[in-house]
């Protein structure tokens, strides 16, 4: 068997819930679980997260399985739905559904009275991606108010740059400005505001990346801000060599030799989630050392650096990112996020369960 797997930590997610919830206080704290709870595995994740206050992701399918597995929590549908179809099984099964366009409020019009579904409805305050404009919010509430099928109306806006200097103030000035007399629950901060804007936090808060222990900030790892990494995926060693100079490495020799130097191949490639753009340089952590990837990314095996590491032989092990080798920092060679690696993790990828 291919000696890549990826370790998943459930007590460190669990510890890194209990980071989120402890930042927001009073809040209550849906766990961002879409994307397979980014590559970790969803109903993985919301096993070992039983008792969030509630769930959060954009996959209906997903949010059916969750609510047929028993989970009562509130079930929130971020992108809400697509026809009306979705919105009966929204309905069937009790999900909470984000309303932004008035698409979906027509779609709406044909639901039957005494539904009691939850609605959190959307205010555009400066992403501009999805949700009210300022100039229709006020109808769009009305509209919802007056639905007999709609059971409690939360806010819900999202931060374009809670991550970096341009901050909150500027949408948090815009929410008040248009719905600061509405006395409605609100839902406002990702992990990234959780973390660094505590008068973001109001009602529910939406920790997503920082569950998994990978920070939202450029310029910080998981563990600078009291999170544990909770994917680690590794692999071995499986070819050492010696190169003499003017050797080169893997496809289009994307690394020459400039001197003797000792590689070791491991296996792990972008087709188990590695991303092929990582350039030569990229972090790479072998038995215990830090080096780092030579040449070109193959579809199952990447070059590594031996000349540090004089014990490494076939069968090391290598740390690809996680547990001493930081998914952010690999993600930072590659010019991408944490985010994009741990959701892009292989199917093909054995994964193991850390309780
Ligand atoms: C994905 C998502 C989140 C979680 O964001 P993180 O940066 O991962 O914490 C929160 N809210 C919405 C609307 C999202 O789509």
């Amino acid at each position: 068997m291919r000696p890549i797997t990826a370790t998943i930590n459930l007590e460190a997610l669990r510890h890194n819930y209990e980071v989120a919830r402890r930042h927001a206080r009073g809040a209550k704290a849906m766990a961002v679980i879409k994307a397979n709870a980014y590559g970790h595995g969803l109903m993985r994740a919301a096993r070992a997260l039983a008792e969030a206050d509630g769930y959060a992701l954009v996959e209906l399918d997903a949010a059916v399985r969750l609510r047929e597995a028993g989970y009562r929590q509130r079930i929130v549908l971020l992108e809400g739905f697509f026809d009306v179809r979705e919105l009966a099984v929204i309905m069937e099964h009790k999900l909470a559904t984000v309303i932004h366009s008035s698409e979906q409020l027509d779609m709406m019009k044909d639901v039957p009275a005494g539904a009691q579904l939850d609605v959190m409805l959307k205010l555009n305050t400066g992403m501009n991606r999805l949700g009210f404009q300022a100039s229709e919010f006020q109808a769009a509430l009305a509209r919802v108010k007056a639905h007999p099928a709609v059971g409690s109306i939360t806010l819900i806006t999202h931060f374009a740059n809670a991550d970096d200097d341009k901050g909150v103030a500027w949408q948090l000035r815009m929410l008040e400005r248009v719905a600061g007399a509405d006395s409605l629950p609100r839902s406002l901060a990702n992990s990234a505001a959780i973390l660094r804007h505590p008068e973001t936090h109001a009602d529910w808060v939406r920790p997503g990346i920082m569950l998994y222990g990978c920070s939202p900030f450029p310029d910080s790892t998981g563990e600078d801000v009291g999170l544990k990494p909770v994917m680690t995926l590794a692999s071995e060693l499986i070819s050492i060599r010696e190169l003499v100079a003017g050797d080169a490495v893997g496809y289009g020799g994307g690394f020459v030799a400039e001197h003797p130097i000792r590689i070791g191949v491991v296996a792990c490639g972008y087709a188990d989630g590695y991303p092929r753009h990582a350039p030569t340089g990229s972090p790479v952590l072998v038995g215990g050392t830090l080096t780092h990837t030579l040449g070109r990314v193959s579809m199952d095996m990447l070059s590594v650096d031996l000349s540090a590491i004089s014990d490494a032989r076939v069968g090391t092990r290598v740390v690809v990112w996680g547990e001493g080798n930081p998914v952010e920092h690999v993600a930072h060679a590659a010019g991408t996020v944490g985010y994009e690696l741990l959701c892009a993790v292989a199917p093909r990828v054995r994964i193991i369960e850390e309780p």
